[in-house]
């Protein structure tokens, strides 16, 4: 038998409602799940977690096993992505979608994401659809490159075959005859699948087009045709995205995209999530909390750095029977330093500081060369 019966329209006239955390997709709301290609950084994803959520964003994806075409292509962070991931969502406030690569990583990608994604080329890798039955999480399930409709819910009925209910389809553009795009964003299928079966459809306007200027027309076109909700590649600096930067738009072009769509939403009886723009203030805190306490550390590697360099200086010293301090140089050192723009640490800020570093530096400097002597 080659038909679906459970993903079929018959099963559930109303269509069909799919919870993501505390967001539902397939009722009254467009739901935008939005983040970059890849997790990088802990970093990284907590900036664009918080730029998305202030814009709108329901839902938070980022990679962290990735599928790459070419073997030499960053990988994801794997199990170190999954965390970030699921911090940054918390942070934000954002259920988490992530993608998942192999049947034995199900329940790992289970346990640390709100959502697990089937990419275009594992559509139909049926031990992996199989083990989604059981996942006990919802899955987003996209289609194949060169994958009919057919066979798109073929999968998706296998995954409700073996015990999960909550499938999000997710049309991202099939491979066409045509190179000036990625690939060809098929929005009859969205339409046509809106018939066929009772699960809600995403349209992902990023892996199609390839290109970040089609977008934004791209995405008003879902909203437009009755998806249920989008899934966006945002970057916070998409010329530096480790995989699909060029179809990665910047929170700005994000935040403008949900503008439009929140005129377009109502086209289908649908609401669009207020951005959590003006709540950002303490998420906002945070992130900047988090990038200084990163500082600290790398000043602290820096100064630890000096000081073993100041001690093997002492020796050399010593050997050269100089003496270890040398208020000229200090000075030198201070007056240097102190005349540059370091806005806006004014040049007594930039002094004091510094003259404690030497000083500490020095003392330790001295300690080191004694011990030495004693020993020698
Ligand atoms: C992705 O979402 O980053 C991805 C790899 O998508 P697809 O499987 O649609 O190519
Ligand atoms: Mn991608």
């Amino acid at each position: 038998m080659n038909t679906y019966t459970l993903v079929d329209r018959i099963a559930r006239p109303g269509g069909s409602r799919v919870r993501i955390g505390a967001v539902e997709v397939g009722g009254p709301e467009f739901v935008v799940a939005a983040g970059p290609c890849a997790v990088e950084s802990e970093e990284q994803i907590l900036e664009i977690a918080f730029q998305v959520a202030g814009a709108g964003a329901r839902l938070l994806r980022g990679g962290a096993f990735k599928p790459r075409t070419s073997p030499y292509s960053f990988q994801g962070l794997g199990a170190d992505g999954l965390w970030m991931l699921a911090r940054a969502g918390n942070a934000a406030g954002l259920p988490t979608v992530t993608e998942v690569l192999t049947a034995e990583d199900v329940p790992l990608v289970a346990k640390n994401a709100d959502a697990l994604q089937v990419g275009a080329r594992n559509m139909q890798n049926f031990a992996l659809l199989k083990a989604l039955g059981s996942a006990g999480r919802p899955v987003v399930l996209k289609r194949g490159l060169a994958s009919t409709l057919d066979e798109l819910l073929l999968a998706a009925e296998y995954i409700l075959l073996h015990g999960n209910e909550d499938v999000i389809l997710c049309e991202r553009g099939i491979r066409t005859f045509e190179p000036s795009t990625r690939n060809t964003l098929d929005l009859n299928a969205v339409a046509l699948l809106k018939q066929l079966t009772h699960l809600p459809v995403f349209v992902d306007p990023s892996h199609a087009a390839g290109r970040r200027d089609l977008i934004a027309p791209a995405a008003r076109a879902a909203a437009a045709v009755g998806a249920d909700g989008l899934l966006i590649e945002v970057h916070s600096e998409p010329e530096r995205a480790l995989s699909d930067g060029a179809q990665s738009i910047t929170p700005a072009m994000f935040a403008e995209i949900m503008g439009e769509l929140g005129a377009l939403a109502p086209l289908h009886g649908r609401t669009l999530a207020a951005g959590t723009a003006r709540r950002v203030g303490r998420h906002q805190l945070s992130l900047f909390r988090n990038r200084i306490d990163r500082i600290d550390e790398a000043l602290l590697a820096l100064l630890a750095e000096r000081a073993r360099i100041a001690v093997e200086a002492g020796r050399v010293k010593t050997i050269l029977g100089d003496s270890l301090h040398c208020p000229e140089r200090e000075q030198a050192i201070l007056s240097r330093l102190a005349q540059r723009d370091a806005a806006p640490l004014a040049a007594g800020a930039i002094r004091h500081l510094f003259e404690n570093i030497i000083a500490e530096t020095s003392a330790v400097e001295t300690r080191a060369t004694a011990i030495h002597e004693e020993v020698r």
